[in-house]
């Protein structure tokens, strides 16, 4: 019961940080025009409660047994002993660095596998972005984004405590990218991805296939996925053949479905004939733009 009570009382407090935090933010800086209480905004909070009150403890829970497994196979190999004597400020910055490698590859999967996407297409359901839609994830699809960020960290033999204040960085900035801002980073953008830059992932076409890096953009400039157009943000956000649904059914949709659709089928890439309809001219020819880049890769 007293569990119950402050999972209850952590939520509360956090969701009162992000209001306190991200709603003067996207008053005073917005990149579109959008009202608090936008489209589907249930459904946006019943994820936001599912994943305070249910899903962020089980995953913590599935990554602190991982570590310790780690911890039991590898804490006596010697280039983990090794790596035992550098200081934290060394691990950690590396641990984030890969940590992004690893989930750049695997968001990159999400994007190209069929069965991968169809729990990752939850997330981009979404028709408006905001510090709430960031919560918008299938508990499967941020079960393994988390494995992957986290990996590396745990490898490495980073101490809990300290992969913990990971985790909180960065589902900060997880929120932040997804928040509706819009903030001149200048040369700091290569560094560290702003919401702009992520927006464009966020793109209405069949499958985006830019901007996949999580807390740095770097990965997808070596990789050449990074794609930031320098014009406002008037397209259309979402997925072509997306509408709106519960959060219930965000959730069981993925399970169901064709056998057929097993792992290994790769995507359809007619993304250029895919591109949804956009009410302006400006947006369209954003959409386009968006559209080339996933038939270029
Ligand atoms: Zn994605």
């Amino acid at each position: 019961m007293a569990d119950v009570l402050r999972i209850l009382e952590d939520t509360a407090i956090g969701i009162l940080l992000l209001l306190v935090v991200y709603v003067p933010l996207e008053r005073a800086f917005p990149a579109r025009k959008q009202r608090f209480f936008r489209r589907e905004f249930v459904t946006d909070i019943g994820f936001l409660l599912g994943s305070y009150l249910l899903f962020t403890g089980l995953v913590t829970l599935a990554l602190r047994h991982v570590a310790i497994i780690s911890h039991a196979q590898l804490g006596d190999a010697p280039w983990r002993q090794a790596l035992a004597t550098l200081p934290i400020w060394v691990l950690l910055p590396v641990s984030l660095m890969l940590g992004d490698l690893a989930i750049y590859w695997f968001h990159r999967a999400c994007h190209h596998y069929e069965f991968l996407w169809r729990f990752h297409r939850v997330h981009h359901t979404t028709v408006d972005l905001d510090w709430l839609a960031a919560h918008r994830e299938h508990p499967l699809d941020g079960l393994c984004t988390q494995f992957f960020l986290n990996l590396p960290a745990i490898v490495i033999g980073l101490p809990f405590h300290a992969i913990g204040g990971v985790i909180v960085f960065r589902g900060i900035w997880a929120i932040f990218i997804h928040s509706n801002v819009a903030l001149p980073l200048g040369p700091l953008r290569v560094l560290f991805g702003a919401p702009d830059l992520h927006h464009w992932h966020h793109a209405n076409v069949e499958k985006t296939a830019h901007n996949f890096a999580n807390l740095a953009p770097y990965w997808d400039v070596l990789f050449g996925t990074y794609h930031r157009p320098p014009s406002p943000e008037t397209y259309p956000l979402g997925v072509p053949d997306g509408q709106p649904e519960s959060y219930v059914k965000h959730l069981v949709r993925p399970l169901t479905g064709p056998a057929a659709r097993v792992w290994g089928m790769r995507l359809q890439r007619g993304a250029r004939n895919s591109v949804a309809a956009s009410s302006s001219g400006a947006g369209r020819s954003q959409v386009a733009e968006a559209a080339r880049t996933v038939a270029d890769h």
